[in-house]
Parts: C-alpha cells; structure tokens; sequence
C-alpha cells in the first residue's frame, strides 16, 4: 500500500540526512564562537598583469581553522553564513583584516598594491555596507584605492537602481568594484553597461579546457572584446596550465590569476610576492 511505501521512505532516508543536518548545525553554532575565538583567517592570491608577468593585484579569501574539524572551506560555511545573515558580521571581519594586512604591508615597506575582498549580494540589500567600509577604511588607515570589492551577478538579481547607488558611491571613494564568477549568473554584459565596473572576472569553467573548446574560446573573446569596448578590464581566473595562460594572453586578457601562479597562501607566505 501507499502507506507502506511512505514508511519505506522515510526508513530509507532518514539516517542518511541525519548526519548532514548535525554537521550544518554544528558549522551554524561553531561559526560565531570562531569569529570571537579568532579561528578565522585569511589567504591571500596573486593576480598577474598579463602584459608585464607582475604582481597586479590581490584577492583575500577566508579559511577557517575549526579546533576539531580542521580546515573548512569557504564553500563549507559561507553559504550556509549567507542564508542566516552572519555574513554581514563575517565579510566586516573579513574587509577590516584585509585593510589592515595590507596596510602594515605597506607600511613594512613592502609593494604597494590593491587588496580585492569578497562580498555577499546580501551586503548590498540589507546592512549598512557604505557605512562599514568608512568605518573600517578609517580605523585601519588604508587608502580607498588599494582595496577593491568583488562582487557576484547575484547582486543585480534585485532593487538595482539601489545597488547602482552603492556602487556609485563606492567609486567615488575610490574604490573599485569587479563582478566575480562573470558568465555563471543572469546578467550580461549589456546589463553591466550601466554599471561603474572596474573589471570582470571569467568564472574558471571558461577557462578550463579553453586551449581546446573552440565554443569557448570564442565566448570568451567575444566577452574580452565587449568588456573593453565598455572601458573594463578582464581577469581570467583558475589559470592552471602554461597554456591556459598564454591562451588568454593572446585573446587579450589583462590579467590573470591561479594555481599555475600560486594558491591562495597565509599572509607570512605571501609576503614574498610583495619583496618584488
Ligand atoms: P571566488 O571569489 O570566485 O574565489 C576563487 C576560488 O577559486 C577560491 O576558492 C580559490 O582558491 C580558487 N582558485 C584559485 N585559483 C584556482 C585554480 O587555478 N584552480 C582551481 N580549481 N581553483 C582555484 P576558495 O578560497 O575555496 O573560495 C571559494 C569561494 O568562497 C570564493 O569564490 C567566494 O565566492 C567565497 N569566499 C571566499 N572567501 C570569502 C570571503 O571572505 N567572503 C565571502 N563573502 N565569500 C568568500
Ligand atoms: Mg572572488
Ligand atoms: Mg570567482
Ligand atoms: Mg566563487
């Protein structure tokens, strides 16, 4: 009967989500006692100009250091942050610590040069992000124009003309603003048009297998091409082979970030790069 099937059901899936629910609670409970317990932190990866092989950029991703789990990705604990809201408390934690790293960077004396920091599309409906970024910009000491905001399509999902306005501002403080993950969302080009973006990051999946798609290296060109005919730059991401790179260097990308270069490293690690 029906019902027993009902039964079989549940018999059947029940322990196998058990263990998941468990597991997202305990990231849930855990991730606030890791802001306050400082088990959060941040790596750091290079971008490289594409005409010149130097250092252009960096982006500061955030790791988590969980006493008995270990390290957790970001892609473990971010979403699930984002559907409570604590991202709003983590990507402040997460801007105020890219200032000041790159500030005592410079004020080590190091290579001057921008720090581009994640932010949730939830950032720019709730929350006060334009006061955030003052706040912390002053408390840290850095200057506007060596951090820049990375951002997702997601963000243009809704109240677009507010989101303009933020980004508006965000320019006008100097600030620059790139769309990540480019070409994964809704939007298009056409739409960032009346958008103030600095540059646009190629999700890695157009860059994987690029050497060898024909269908992707034109998708490609014809987004490079229409990105600088808007006056923005294009970063390739998930760089992973020689060829990878050189491929995108003759469809003209400016620049170009991963694993061929480096992985994300801690910022003891990074330091090097910034020797010059
Ligand atoms: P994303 O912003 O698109 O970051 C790029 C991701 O690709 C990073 O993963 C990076 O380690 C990885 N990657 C870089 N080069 C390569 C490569 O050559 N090959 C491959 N396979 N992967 C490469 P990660 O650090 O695990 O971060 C994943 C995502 O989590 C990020 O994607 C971003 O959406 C989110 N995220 C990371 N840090 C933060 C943060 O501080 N705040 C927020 N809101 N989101 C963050
Ligand atoms: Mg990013
Ligand atoms: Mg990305
Ligand atoms: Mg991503």
């Amino acid at each position: 009967t029906a019902k027993d099937e009902g039964d079989g059901y549940f018999r059947y899936y029940k322990p196998n989500l058990l263990p998941l629910i468990a597991e997202r609670m305990q990231l849930e409970n855990g991730l606030h006692k890791a802001l306050l317990e400082n088990q959060l932190f941040l790596c750091y990866q290079p971008k490289i100009s594409a005409a010149t092989g130097e250092l252009s950029g960096i982006e500061a991703l955030i790791r988590w250091k969980h006493p008995e789990l270990g390290l957790i990705p970001p892609d473990k604990f971010i979403p699930l942050a984002e559907e409570s809201g604590f991202i709003l408390e983590i990507d402040r934690w997460v801007f105020r610590e890219a200032c000041r790293q790159n500030k005592a960077w410079q004020d080590a004396g190091l290579q001057q040069v921008s720090v581009s920091v994640n932010i949730s599309a939830r950032h720019f409906y709730q929350g006060d992000l334009i006061e955030m970024i003052a706040e912390e910009l002053q408390n840290t000491g850095l200057d506007a124009r060596y951090i820049s905001l990375e951002i997702t399509e997601g963000v243009f999902m809704r109240n677009i003309e507010q989101v303009i306005e933020k980004i508006q501002y965000l320019r006008r403080l100097g600030i620059q603003i790139s769309i990540d993950d480019f070409g994964t969302g809704f939007s298009s080009l056409n739409q960032l048009q009346r958008l103030p973006i600095s540059d646009v990051k190629l999700d890695r999946s157009f860059i994987r297998g690029i050497t060898h798609d024909d269908k992707k290296s034109s998708i490609v060109r014809a987004i490079i091409e229409l990105a600088h005919s808007m006056n923005m730059r294009v970063v390739a991401e998930g760089v992973e082979t020689g060829e990878e790179s050189q491929f995108c260097k003759d469809l003209n990308c400016d620049e170009l970030q991963g694993y061929l270069f480096s992985r994300p490293l801690p910022a003891e690690m990074f330091e090097e790069f910034l020797r010059g």
